[in-house]
């Protein structure tokens, strides 16, 4: 795979529930056409020119190099890094990605900096080795397949990052779930609570609405809609003691 280098690394982020940062690619192979918020930017800023670029993933092949020089700068403000807010940490495809990404956690935990996963891929059951403070998510907006290859084109099955994720909660990992950016009835029409039930493993879940998404706009019942599943997700959570969060202009409630 190409590879890029870059001057930094580790960042803190104003991104909602974030903290510190790493985006150890550029590009992001499950192409997904909600559309990408992370492709939006990486057009805006002329990091990559179109999807067809986006979807090729570039490395940032000094990133350990980087991380070992930025840990003593940071680590007394950190909280937690977050991998990743504009890539995906285990992408389908590119072994040497999810590769980079358990070193990255490896190196961090040694510091004992918790980390936190997101990924439409399959989470490695590697990560039950590492430190038991981090934090494993996938994203989950539907259980139809049909649907998934339509809006995330390339990335794993629903299925496959349901099942890799339960593995890692029965060796007693933390895990999480986002459902987010989570489609109106006018998109797909689907029982959010066989969602729910899919994941009532998991130890927290984060829900948020679809946005920049021209038919979501055409949903003129979408804030209510949006209310409503809040509502079911907090309720779903408190009555099973598990976290969660709802995210910012999501609900009015
Ligand atoms: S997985 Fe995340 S970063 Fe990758 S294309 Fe989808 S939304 Fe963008």
């Amino acid at each position: 795979m190409d590879s890029i280098k870059r001057k930094t690394l580790l960042y803190k982020t104003r991104v909602e529930y974030g903290d510190y940062t790493i985006n150890h690619a550029q590009g992001c192979s499950h192409g997904c056409l909600y559309p990408c918020y992370a492709m939006m930017m990486a057009k805006r800023f002329g990091k990559v020119k179109d999807y067809n670029e986006w979807i090729k993933p570039k490395i940032v092949s000094n990133a350990l190099e980087l991380l070992k020089k930025e840990i003593p700068r940071h680590k007394d403000k950190i909280k937690f890094v977050h991998l990743c807010f504009s890539t995906d940490p285990f992408m389908c495809g590119h072994d040497e990605i999810a590769d980079l990404s358990l070193k990255i956690i490896k190196m961090l935990n040694e510091e004992n900096i918790k980390c936190t996963t997101l990924t439409k891929g399959v989470p490695p059951l590697e990560l039950a080795e590492l430190s038991r403070q981090n934090e494993i998510g996938i994203s989950l907006i539907s259980l139809n397949e049909g649907f998934k290859k339509k809006i995330e084109p390339y990335s794993t099955p629903y299925k496959d990052r349901i099942n890799a994720l339960y593995e890692l909660h029965k060796k007693g990992c933390y895990t999480w779930v986002s459902i987010e950016p989570y489609p109106t009835p006018n998109i797909i029409t689907q029982n959010f609570d066989d969602i729910l039930k899919a994941v009532e493993f998991a130890d927290k879940l984060i829900f948020g609405r679809l946005n920049y998404n021209e038919r979501v706009t055409r949903y003129s019942e979408r804030q209510k809609y949006y209310n409503e599943l809040s509502h079911k997700v907090i309720e779903f959570c408190k009555k099973r003691g598990k976290n969660f969060h709802i995210k910012e202009k999501t609900s009015t409630l």
